[in-house]
């Protein structure tokens, strides 16, 4: 059996039993030389039989998939996640398909565009993807949990001076955008006629070419729309990365590499959440230094050499701490140590 992937028009060998196929596209494996006609719609990974006449979908029998964004704003993230929950890959570079030394999972590193669509179809049972890129492609996949990080919105913005105040004002308005689907839904659910003109890159220039009125765009900062002389007028969407599921029937055993993935993922996020507490503070303001931090139910109390002094151990919200280190203070507490958390199971 011969094992190729489809990149434009080469087949490239990549792993054993394994192929890589575009629809409607008629491959050539070099060692069956066999021609195989693939006739899913979207990519798939197909078995390539050198004996049978026709292709056979591969679903991975034993490694869970998970699609990545190759090289953009959310790959580092989702790399560095994905390495603090203890996982270790080889070498990203150049490559497609990535297997994990440790865990029974490998990354599939494809445009961000297409990571709905993969999931969607059970290409790969989890994605992590941006909200937005979910919503456009309408995907039919399950949002597992938000990520906290590659948080923007998709927002219209107008011309400064433009005199635009509300959306109405934009009736019968040409809006450049990337996202035409959910610009489309926005405007027409508050019975708004608008021209949409697709645009891949650079959104924010159409007005000043003259190409818009005004654009439907993804910001974060808003620092882009200032430069180019537009205010947002109205949010769309609120994103940041997911991780989503395919709603297709997934392997008992890939269920089971799922909920250890999820806990795994869960203990991280909170540990990001928490920070360790270490103080000193006489033993009569234990009480009160409780009270300031609720979430001090049951700290670790030690006895120190100094005569009716304790050491206070416990884990605090982040936000928590920097709120009541003042009030920490004033109670008697002293010598107050934060330190981060690697991971934390509740
Ligand atoms: P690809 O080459 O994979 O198609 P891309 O250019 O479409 O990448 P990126 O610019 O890398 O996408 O953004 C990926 C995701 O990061 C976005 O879909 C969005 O969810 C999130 N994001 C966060 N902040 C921003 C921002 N300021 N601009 C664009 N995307 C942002
Ligand atoms: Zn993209």
């Amino acid at each position: 059996m011969a094992c190729y992937f489809l990149s434009g028009d080469k087949l490239v060998k990549i792993r054993k039993n394994v192929g890589f196929c575009k629809y409607g596209t008629t491959t050539k494996t070099p060692a069956a030389t066999k021609t195989y006609i693939i006739n899913r719609p979207s990519f798939y990974l197909w078995q390539l039989h050198s004996k049978a006449n026709n292709s056979t979908l591969v679903q991975n029998e034993s490694s869970l998939r998970i699609a990545i964004q190759k090289g953009g704003r959310l790959s580092e993230k989702t790399l560095a996640l994905l390495e603090n929950i203890g996982l270790e890959f080889d070498s990203y570079k150049n490559r497609i398909l990535v297997p994990c030394r440790n865990y029974d999972v490998e990354l599939l590193l494809i445009r961000d565009d297409d990571i709905p669509e993969y999931v969607q179809d059970g290409i790969c049972e989890l994605g992590f993807v941006g909200r937005n890129v979910t919503a456009e492609n309408k995907a039919a996949v399950t949002s597992l949990r938000g990520l906290g990080f590659g948080k923007c919105r998709l927002s219209v913005a107008v011309p400064k001076n433009g005199g635009y105040k509300s959306l109405k004002d934009l009736e019968g308005c040409r809006i450049a955008t990337s996202y035409p689907v959910l610009t489309r839904d926005h405007f027409e659910k508050q019975g708004i006629s608008i021209d949409t003109i697709e645009i891949s890159g650079a959104v924010e220039i159409a007005p000043t070419l003259n190409v818009a009125d005004a654009i439907s765009d993804i910001v974060s900062t808003g620092g882009t729309l200032k430069t180019n002389g537009l205010v947002e007028l109205e949010t769309i969407l609120e994103s940041e990365a997911e991780l989503i599921q395919t709603n297709r029937a997934i392997a008992p055993h890939k269920k089971e590499l799922i909920q250890k993935f999820l806990m795994r993922i869960g203990a991280r996020q909170q540990a990001e959440k928490s920070r360790y507490i270490m103080m000193n503070a006489p033993s009569g303001a234990v009480g009160e230094i409780c009270r300031i931090i609720p979430s001090l139910k049951s700290p670790t109390v030690l006895p120190l050499a100094e005569n009716d002094m304790v050491a206070i151990h416990s884990v605090i919200p982040t936000h928590r701490f920097w709120e009541v280190m003042e009030d920490l203070k004033t109670a008697g507490a002293s010598g107050i140590v934060i330190l981060p958390i690697e991971n934390m199971i509740v």
